[in-house]
């Protein structure tokens, strides 16, 4: 089970994640469980590391590592007793190091990943011993471990890492001894290399971490415990008539969160789907209701188009030149030299003429990616590469698309009617998904063109 960032936010919500906890081990279920930092803090953490690095006078850290301490003891106070006090030692430590860490920083001057990624990894273990000690104080035995402890071994991509496959002995061999008698807490958001060197996971890591930790121990199910009642038919921030999918399959799932569904992180599907264990989504603060059910299998309702999600922080490169017609390995040339830069390519669409190709790329990768593409032009085989910050790219899924005659018509004549400029267009082979690209600021009425085009929000009883 693992809880997000608002289900741990305070005292009052631990006690909630505790309640839940009590109640499934009462019932005899063995429990790993996955935490987040607090909400906010991973988002401060991120902000004091670049503070430091730039500020020229003193840096505030002593007043954000008082901030942090007041927080997180303050709740520790609450969930755990006057019996906390290795627990609230550990914090302050915790702190300690975290302030030298930050002073370190600011007087080099320097914030590489590999700091950057250990300052922000802090939340996770500041959360996870106060949740295990809140446990305990309910009398279950319980113990925190980071997540090099748990076993997580990763790639050396700092801020982004993945997990290696030979994780899954180690997590096996720390985590599984300990299942009948006591739960574990591990900290989300992180592992470490081979070398032992802290790494992070990417943004909204702990799903990951999560799915990691459920397909070693070969669980029955993983659980992601968050602020909504599952997967919706689109995020409910921007469109707040968004209706719970009871169900929905990894390949539907998989999507969703690759566009934006912030619900779930891209990569926490794979290790579930590889072990065909199910990924319950839940909401912490209404446990009732019975949530979305991520499986196997179509997941077929009577809907073609299930859910609807968009990325925002994107940028469209074209690169056009008359040079690619008929000119074989410029592709080679245009991907290999990305690649060699590692920016990471999110969509692509090429016109039949060959003339233009399309991208996507994250906005962070835009400045690396345009760098690769102008080597590309010294060497001839390309013409002109012109890029756009102001885009959003969208994805509309659902696995009855496959097959199903007259989607895209659907879609592009909603677009059309709402005057929406539709700047790419691309859809995967799965037939899965359809992809397009819209100005930023067309985003939120594209999403409620296409979600009302498609009646998201009726209950499915009849074929809209
Ligand atoms: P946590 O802190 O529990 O990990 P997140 O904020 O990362 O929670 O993810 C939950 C949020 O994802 C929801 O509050 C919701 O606004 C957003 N979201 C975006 N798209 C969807 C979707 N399709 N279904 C459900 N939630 C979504
Ligand atoms: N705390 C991390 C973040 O805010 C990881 C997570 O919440 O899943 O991104
Ligand atoms: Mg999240």
């Amino acid at each position: 089970m693992k809880f997000g960032g608002t289900s741990v936010a305070d005292e009052k919500c631990i006690r909630q994640v505790v309640d839940i906890l009590e109640g499934h081990h009462s019932a005899g279920a063995e429990l790993a469980v996955v935490v987040s930092a607090m909400s906010g803090i991973t988002d401060q953490l991120h902000a004091i590391a670049e503070e430091v690095v730039d500020s020229r006078g003193e840096p505030p850290v002593d007043t954000f590592i008082e901030a942090l301490r007041t927080r997180h003891l303050r709740v520790l106070d609450q969930v755990a007793g006057d019996d906390a006090d290795e627990v609230r030692e550990l914090i302050d430590t915790r702190l300690d190091n975290l302030r030298n860490i930050l002073n370190a920083v600011h007087t080099l001057r320097e914030l590489t990943p590999r700091s950057r990624d250990y300052v922000i990894s802090f939340g996770e273990r500041l959360s996870a011993i106060i949740v295990s000690a809140a446990l305990r104080e309910r009398g279950i035995r319980s113990v925190a471990m980071d997540g090099c402890e748990a076993g997580m071994v990763t790639s050396s991509i700092h801020g982004g890492s993945q997990v290696l496959p030979e994780s899954a002995t180690h997590i096996r061999s720390r985590i599984e001894p300990l299942l009948p008698d006591t739960v574990p807490v591990v900290m989300g958001y992180m592992g470490c290399t081979k070398q032992g060197v802290l790494t992070t996971l990417g943004r909204s890591g702990s799903d990951y971490s999560a799915a990691v930790v459920g397909a070693a121990i070969n669980a029955d199910e993983i659980w992601i415990w968050t602020d909504v009642d599952g997967v919706m038919t689109a995020d409910p921030r921007i469109i707040h008539d968004a209706r719970v999918l009871p169900s929905v399959s990894y390949l539907e799932a998989m999507e969703l969160s690759y566009f934006g569904a912030k619900v779930l992180h891209p990569r926490s599907i794979e290790p579930a789907m590889q072990k065909d264990i199910p990924v319950r989504v839940k909401h912490t603060f209404n446990p009732n209701h019975p949530g979305s059910l991520v499986v196997q299998g179509e997941q077929r309702d009577h809907r073609v188009v299930k859910a609807i999600s968009y990325i925002e922080r994107v940028s469209l490169i074209t690169i056009a030149g008359a040079q690619m017609i008929g000119r074989p390995g410029v592709a080679r040339a245009i991907f290999s030299s990305l690649a060699d830069r590692d920016v990471n390519i999110m969509m692509i669409s090429q016109g039949s003429s060959e003339a233009n190709i399309s991208l996507i790329v994250d906005d962070d990768h835009l400045d690396r990616a345009l760098e690769a593409l102008g080597d590309v032009q010294k060497a001839g085989l390309i013409r002109d590469v012109t890029h756009d910050r102001g885009v959003i790219a969208a994805a509309v899924v659902g696995s009855g698309m496959a097959g199903t005659p007259g989607i895209s018509g659907r879609i592009f004549t909603a677009m059309g009617r709402a005057r929406i400029n539709v700047m790419m267009i691309s859809q995967g082979s799965s037939e899965v998904n359809v992809s397009f690209v819209v100005r930023r600021e067309d985003g939120p009425a594209a999403l409620r063109v296409l979600h009302d085009e498609f009646r998201l929000s009726e209950d499915c009883d009849d074929d809209a």
